[in-house]
Formats: C-alpha cells, sequence, structure tokens
C-alpha cells in the first residue's frame, strides 16, 4: 500500500507540478509555523518560449506567466495542504509569491520557497539568488507546504554550479548581483540587493506590471539554456 508521502507526490504531479520533493526544514521557519517542521517543496516549469522572449526587458506576456503560474502554485499548494489535514494533520501552504515587510528585510516572505527546495535537493542557488534545477536551470517557480506530517529527506545540494560564470551579474540592468557564490548560512544581501531589483522593476516597468521581477537574470542563465535536451522528468 502507498504511503501518505508517495500518494502525496503522485497528487502534486498530477495537479501541475514538474517537481516535488520533502525536507526537513526546522532549522529556517517563522515563529509561529515552528511545530511544521517538514517542508513539501514543489517545483512549476515555466515556459521556456515566453522566458526566451525576454531580451533587455520584461514582457507583457511574461508578467501574466508569472501571475498564472503563481495561481497555480497556489493551487496546488492548498489542494495538498488540504488533503495532508484530511489525513490528521496541520499543514500551511506558503503564498507562491508574497512580500511581508519586516524590520529587517522589506523584500522578503514569511519562508523563502529556495530554502525548502534548496533543502529536498531539487536544485543548488546560483549568483542570481535562483534556485538552479538539473532539468530546467532557474525556469521554475517554487512552492512549499509546511505539515507537521513526518516527510521522509532528500539530500540538500551544498555546492553550487556558476564556477567562473558571472553572465547574470553583467546583464542585470539594476545592478543588484553581487556576483559572489551563495553558500550555505550566507545573507541574502550578499548575494543581491533585493531593493535595486524590486524598484527596478517598479520604477521602469510600471506599465508591465507590478509585483514581479524583470527576468532578465533567469533568461541568459546557460543553466536553463539547454532546451532541446531538457526532458520532462519528474520525481
Ligand atoms: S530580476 Fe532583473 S533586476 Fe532583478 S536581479 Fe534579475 S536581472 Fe537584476
Ligand atoms: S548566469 Fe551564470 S553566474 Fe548567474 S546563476 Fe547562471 S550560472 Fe550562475
Amino acid at each position: 500500500m502507498a504511503s501518505n508521502a508517495e500518494i502525496l507526490k503522485e497528487k502534486i504531479i498530477e495537479w501541475g507540478a514538474s517537481k516535488v520533493a520533502f525536507a526537513n526544514a526546522g532549522d529556517y521557519l517563522p515563529a509561529y509555523f515552528k511545530n511544521l517542521k517538514y517542508a513539501v517543496s514543489i517545483a512549476v516549469r515555466l515556459s521556456d518560449a515566453i522566458i526566451d522572449e525576454i531580451k533587455d526587458a520584461p514582457t507583457h506576456t511574461y508578467f501574466h506567466h508569472y501571475k498564472a503560474v503563481n495561481a497555480l502554485i497556489d493551487n496546488i499548494t492548498l489542494r495538498a495542504s488540504l488533503l495532508i489535514q484530511d489525513w490528521g494533520y496541520l499543514a500551511a501552504a506558503i503564498p507562491a509569491s508574497q512580500t511581508v515587510k519586516t524590520s529587517e528585510d522589506l523584500y522578503t516572505g514569511i519562508f523563502q520557497h529556495k530554502t525548502a527546495a534548496n533543502l529536498s535537493g531539487l536544485g543548488w542557488i546560483g549568483k542570481s539568488g535562483l534556485l538552479i534545477t538539473p532539468e530546467y536551470g532557474p525556469r521554475v517557480r517554487l512552492g512549499t507546504i509546511l505539515t507537521d506530517m513526518e516527510l521522509p529527506g532528500t539530500e540538500d545540494i551544498h555546492n553550487t554550479d556558476c564556477k567562473g560564470c558571472n553572465i547574470c551579474k553583467i546583464a542585470c540592468p539594476a545592478m543588484a548581483i553581487t556576483g559572489k557564490n551563495w553558500y550555505k548560512g550566507v545573507q541574502r544581501s550578499e548575494i543581491i540587493d533585493a531593493e535595486a531589483c524590486s524598484k527596478y522593476m517598479n520604477t521602469n516597468f510600471k506599465h508591465i506590471g507590478r509585483g514581479s521581477v524583470c527576468g532578465i537574470c533567469m533568461n541568459v542563465c546557460p543553466h536553463g539554456k539547454n532546451i532541446n535536451k531538457r526532458k520532462m522528468e519528474r520525481v
């Protein structure tokens, strides 16, 4: 008989995720979710056709796609959290895209999706601050469910694979990428200036939309360019 964890994975893929994995995120939780130490991390692959359209500026199509994929992620994580709850456990779906201003950080969420994604082994974190998956590079959006239902973990990925590459740093029009390699425990501000990134979009592309990012660093990353070799491998 399939375990709850196996059923959950199957359902999440059936509902539209491209990748799903589990992690113990106990060291990274906000105080009010401290009992929900297991994380279900999901990734939804973005449209290569739409990301390839971004050259030196975001597009209307990208902005809509960004919102549509966030809506899909919110739908998947809500359904998954309700399923877990039906099994008798607590579960909270973390919003796909929500900024919560704190005294320390004006541009953060209640929980970083890429933390769970990295801990669960879905990918590594690049100089762009984006999660880089082996299959799709950074061309994914992430979602997370926190729960007290025990889940089997996967090995997290400590290394990065940017090597000498600085393509995203050079391409970033806001000069928001410092060019430093990510390492476990690094402060986000050492890797990326989130304020500069957000302000660039809001200042220059308000006519396209607020609440998203320009997407150039995602477009240029070589790990996302190898479209022909990529397969819809799902884990
Ligand atoms: S989204 Fe745009 S402004 Fe923000 S870091 Fe990436 S390239 Fe720079
Ligand atoms: S563009 Fe280069 S430096 Fe930036 S995340 Fe991708 S591999 Fe790393």
